[in-house]
């Protein structure tokens, strides 16, 4: 078999070899859930009323097509109506509830599994393209049965795999905690997408962007995922396998060079001292975050809380969780960022449609401030675990003072009623706010007065900066961290913070790529925060540097004309200064 080799963009570093499986949107991946004999008529008549919501759409569906495009086109549905009223497929579901007792939609997924493959099989050419029909109706009712996040369940995959998705939602990403997945391979995405991002915290190699990976790769092709290049190898010859499994040993030695600065302090050769801290989406993290010797959580992204689920998070689980966090990374601070719905993060429990929050839309800080009710129960959780660690409170997607004093408006209420109700909480919780709105940034003078603190979140900037979709394949090369653009406005936000005062973080991806990170050490960044699995890394690059050195290059670096000046010149410069970094592991194509 002929090796194919696909470029794509390099998500997640790392390297992982093994068996693909083909994620598509017909796929039915639902975990057994085991009922109890008094659930059963529950699940029967959830069942019956997924049908029912089902037919309706469908015929809302068809007199809309009738009204726009002729009743002729609106025929097309009259195959799916069939399906949901074949008494045989239904009461198959139903028996199968009672004998088995299992959840409605693992039976129905089961039995129609079993209907795909019936008419796969059939010589019919007719009958054969009704397997579209079934698979398509098959997921509208699944998606009524249950959180459509959920219909990509991982738990019950047994072996090893690679996953190969035309895409994959963060949501879809966290619910692979765990699981057997040794990697992922997407058609699109872009480096710091959410799910791009979510990789790293799984910490498995991914690559994102490949445009037709799924067309190109076949289930249980053996394929070959290279995080560090962005690269994809379908059947590799013997050569290509010795060469990556030699590659993989190296990373494993590159990275062990670093353990030992694990309690170091992390300083420049010249005793400047700034701050590592770490990124935590899942919980399940904290360990990783200790193993690394963060200095603590610049960044606790909540709203994977609200994700794969078909509720919203009580005060009272939100509570135990930031309590949680706050307790095992103490005497170290976790930053808490109160809910950053939208953009490519989608919360299915909140009914509300997609279009609603893109990245330019009603998203983050707009949603919390426009259902006060959410918000106030994140905002006493966060306080009622304060109590118990050193917590910090950070709003995303500030544009200025108006949205940051309503925010307040609200803490403060907040603050008051727990005080009325004499439960305990850090009167004195630092309250900061992410700067990734270009106007926060050019404010941040006015912010900085307000605030115990800054986080630039320069995934987002970068966006909205240079008008530059984070997940949108077609513009990733215009995606350029070290766009001048960019770079004054970081400056910019860091000497406003400086003036008054306060710390400035940054916990964009930018952060633990060494070329950008020099930049910014010589900008006069005080904390860096990002992947765990970046950290030590990053520490030994600023360990292995001058602050001299690195602030002259920052100067020199703002006064370039182009991203791509910007980079080469960081690039060269930290060759000079600590070429350890820029070895086979970490170099760009
Ligand atoms: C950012 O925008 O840089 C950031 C850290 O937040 P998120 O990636 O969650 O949008
Ligand atoms: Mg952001």
């Amino acid at each position: 078999m002929e090796e194919i080799v696909l470029k794509g963009i390099a998500a997640a570093p790392g390297i992982a070899s093994g068996s693909s499986f083909i994620l598509d949107k017909q796929d039915f991946v639902v975990a057994p859930r085991v009922i109890m004999e008094t659930e059963i008529p529950i699940e029967i008549a959830r069942f019956e009323e997924a049908l029912i919501k089902t037919k309706e759409e469908i015929l809302e569906i068809q007199k809309n097509i009738s009204k726009d495009l002729g009743g002729q086109h609106a025929q097309i549905f009259d195959a799916h109506l069939l399906v949901l009223e074949d008494r045989s497929l239904t009461d198959e579901v139903i028996k199968r509830i009672r004998d088995e007792k299992l959840s409605a939609e693992y039976i129905f997924s089961e039995v129609l599994k079993k209907y795909v493959k019936i008419f796969s099989n059939i010589e019919d050419e007719y009958l054969k393209e009704r397997v579209s029909d079934v698979s398509d109706i098959g997921r509208r009712v699944l998606k009524n049965l249950m959180d459509e996040s959920k219909l990509h369940d991982f738990d019950n995959l047994t072996e090893e795999l690679i996953i190969i998705s035309h895409d994959l939602s963060p949501s879809d990403t966290a619910s692979m905690y765990n699981q057997n997945i040794i990697a992922f391979a997407t058609d699109v995405g872009g480096k710091t997408s959410h799910t791009a991002i979510m990789a790293k915290s799984l910490g498995v190699p991914a690559v994102v962007g490949l445009k037709d990976a799924t067309l190109k790769i076949r289930n249980q092709d053996f394929v070959i995922i290279d995080g560090r290049k962005g690269l994809v190898l379908i059947n590799p010859t013997k050569e290509t396998k010795a060469i990556y499994k030699d590659a993989q040993f190296r990373i494993v030695e590159f990275q062990d060079q670093f353990k030992e600065i694990k309690d170091l302090p992390c300083e420049t050769s010249d005793g400047h001292k700034v701050k590592i801290l770490a990124n935590l989406e899942l919980p399940e993290e904290i360990p990783t975050i200790i193993k690394h010797g963060a200095n603590g959580i610049g960044l606790y992204r909540t709203e994977y809380f609200y994700m794969n689920r078909v509720d919203l998070p009580s005060e009272e689980e939100q509570f135990k969780a930031y309590k949680q966090v706050a307790e095992q990374i103490a005497p170290n601070p976790v930053t808490i960022r109160s809910l950053d719905l939208g953009g490519d993060k989608f919360i299915s429990s909140l009914q509300i449609p997609r279009d609603m929050y893109p990245f330019l839309g009603w998203r983050a800080i707009r949603f919390c401030l426009a259902r006060p009710d959410i918000f106030k129960t994140q905002l006493r959780a966060v306080l009622r675990a304060s109590a118990f660690g050193k917590v910090r409170l950070m709003y995303p997607m500030i544009t200025g003072l108006g949205d940051l004093r309503a925010a307040n408006d609200i803490l403060k209420e907040v603050k008051q009623n727990l005080k009325d109700e004499n439960i305990t909480f850090d009167e004195k919780m630092p309250v900061g706010i992410m700067i990734e709105v270009p106007s926060a940034a050019m404010t941040a003078d006015l912010l900085a007065k307000e605030v115990d603190f800054f986080s630039i979140g320069t995934n987002d900037l970068i966006q909205y900066t240079l008008a530059v979709d984070r997940v949108n394949i077609k513009t990733a090369d215009l995606y350029e961290p070290g766009h001048p653009g960019v770079l004054r406005l970081i400056k910019r936000t860091i000497d406003a913070a400086h003036a008054e005062k306060i710390s400035v973080g940054l916990c964009g991806e930018m952060c633990s790529e060494p070329v950008l990170a020099l930049i910014l050490l010589g900008l006069e960044l005080d904390d860096f925060s990002m992947s765990p699995l970046s950290i030590l890394q990053i520490k030994q690059m600023i360990r292995s540097v001058n602050f001299k050195d690195a602030k002259k290059l920052a100067t020199e670096a703002l006064s370039l004309s182009t991203g791509q000046e910007v980079e080469n010149f960081s690039r060269m410069k930290l060759n000079e200064l600590a070429p350890a970094f820029l070895n086979e592991e970490n170099s760009k194509e």
